[in-house]
């Protein structure tokens, strides 16, 4: 029976089922575009989304473009200029390095790139449906990058059927601007929905323009009710804001941390936020936070899944230990006074 023979998948079908792994709804595809743009040094990023990333989700960057002749190049898989050989795993230092992400998100949506490079006079677009890619041809495109990806899952409908109503979905795209905005200050973000623009920040430049970005994020009360704290220890740079304990939240939905620049959903990280939190809160209550790490690229593995949201520590011990350690001790006077101190 022919079922039982080996043979190599068509490349349009293996990127579908890489675009199963790395695009899991519009925000996912947003997430990607973005971190393309900030790797390209952009430091503004104007986002236009219809039905909730549904329909459409166009990023347009200020970065450095695309040479014309690397253009067909972008949409191919395991194509990327971020990185060459094995060594380079070691120390990433951009968001992207798998060159998987376009090819992905081309075989499941209609895609269109359009680009200049800072060297080339004239722009260039490229186009795929559900991954068939046409030529590369001129386009005129001031320096930088915009690519629009209209009709997500269009071809693939199982997949278009977890997805969640434009409102939520809506929700999440907002999130993905808002975690850029917060580990990216220096970087002027537009975001639109329909005809509103529902997110807009300035390129902040100094600290009254990083307060206004923050409270605009994470509430008006926020600032008040929050300690900066900076801390650096073996190797180890933890910086942002913690709120106190009475800046507290029903859910985790006001937590932001980076690792190195890139939004991390980490257990390590998780436990030792709780543990220094544990006796300041009441159970079932959550911290708010904008916390970023910086350690050596070296001793954080991002190569641990396609979304890049997990990393690996290399000495996950002390990086829990330097954390817990830093936010129990900036936290030291909001603690409660054991009872015995109090009756001496
Ligand atoms: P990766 O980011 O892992 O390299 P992608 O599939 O996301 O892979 O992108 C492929 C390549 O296309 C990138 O390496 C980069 O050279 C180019 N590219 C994608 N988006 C942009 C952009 N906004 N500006 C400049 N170059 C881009
Ligand atoms: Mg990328």
């Amino acid at each position: 029976m022919s079922a039982s023979r080996i043979h190599l998948l068509p490349s349009q079908l293996i990127n579908q089922i890489a675009a199963g792994e790395v695009v899991e709804r519009p925000a996912s595809v947003l997430k990607e575009l973005l971190e393309n743009s900030l790797d390209a040094g952009a430091d503004q990023v104007e986002i236009w989304a219809e039905e909730g990333g549904l329909r459409l989700i166009r990023v347009r960057d200020n970065g450095h473009g695309i040479d014309p002749e690397d253009v067909p190049l972008c949409l191919a898989r395991h194509a990327t200029s971020k990185i060459r050989q094995a060594d380079d795993l070691e120390r990433i230092s951009s968001y992207g390095f798998r060159g998987e992400a376009l090819p992905a998100i081309a075989s499941v949506s209609r895609l269109r790139l359009a680009t200049r490079s800072e060297a080339s006079l004239e722009g260039r677009q490229i186009t795929a449906q559900g991954g068939d890619i046409a030529p590369a041809a001129p386009a005129a495109h001031p320096v930088g990058t915009t690519i629009e990806v209209a009709d997500l899952f269009f071809n693939t409908p199982a997949r278009r059927k977890f997805l969640k109503g434009e409102r939520t979905e809506f929700f999440h795209l907002q999130e993905v601007v808002r975690s850029a905005a917060l580990s990216r200050f220096d970087v002027a973000f537009r975001l639109q929905h329909g005809e509103r623009v529902q997110l807009k920040f300035a390129a902040a430049t100094d600290e009254a323009a990083r307060h206004r970005r923050v409270a605009e994020i994470l509430g008006a009360g926020f600032l008040e009710e929050s300690l900066y704290l900076e801390h650096a220890d073996l190797g180890l740079r933890l910086h942002g804001w913690v709120g106190l304990p009475t800046f507290n939240r029903a859910n985790s939905g006001a937590q932001y941390f980076f690792v190195n620049g890139r939004p991390v959903r980490d257990k390590v990280v998780g436990h030792a936020v709780r543990q220094a939190f544990a006796d300041v809160l009441f159970k079932g209550r959550h911290p708010a936070f904008v916390l970023c790490l910086e350690l050596d690229p070296a001793a954080v593995d991002v190569n641990v899944h396609p979304t890049k949201h997990e990393v690996r520590f290399r000495d996950a011990r002390l990086v829990h230990d330097f954390l817990f350690r830093t936010l129990h001790d900036a936290l030291g006077d909001y603690r409660p006074v054991p009872a015995q101190g109090a009756a001496a």
